[in-house]
């Protein structure tokens, strides 16, 4: 067990330039991008750069500068698209699906930012 991170996962390929992305807005430890199958109007994925399998290793192994960064690097997107209800935004869902049952498909931290519509039920039936 532990944390294994796979430096070949799509968005490893990504931070090192290997792979194009629709930048959205990039700090000294974070990268937001479009995501490549959109779920909604607005669907922005914020990945630290560093080598972080799951929201569990980066919070307990990053530097309080990289937890910093990333938070604020989420909290800039949101500003930056308008979403922010307390700035006039219709508000947004914040996501980071975590391991088999999260549903991760990516094994680099990264977190969903879907909006620009009624995002609907938090959780699917199915
Ligand atoms: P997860 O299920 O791991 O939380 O989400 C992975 C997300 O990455 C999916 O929403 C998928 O559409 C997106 N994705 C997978 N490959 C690429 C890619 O090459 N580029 C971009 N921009 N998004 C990708």
């Amino acid at each position: 067990m532990g944390y294994d991170y796979d430096s070949d996962n799509i968005f490893a390929k990504i931070l090192r330039g290997e792979i194009p992305n629709d930048t959205v807005l990039e700090t000294a430890h974070s990268l937001a991008f479009n995501d490549i199958g959109p779920q909604a109007p607005v669907h922005v994925l914020v990945l630290p750069k560093g080598a972080y399998v799951t929201w569990d290793h980066f919070a307990a192994e990053a530097s309080a500068e990289e937890v910093m960064d990333f938070t604020r690097a989420i909290h800039a997107v949101i500003e930056k698209l308008g979403l922010d209800p307390a700035s006039g935004g219709g508000g947004y869902r914040l996501i980071m699906n975590t391991g088999p049952d999260g549903g991760q498909e990516v094994a680099h931290l990264h977190a969903h930012i879907l909006g620009g519509k009624d995002i609907g039920k938090m959780v699917s039936d199915g």
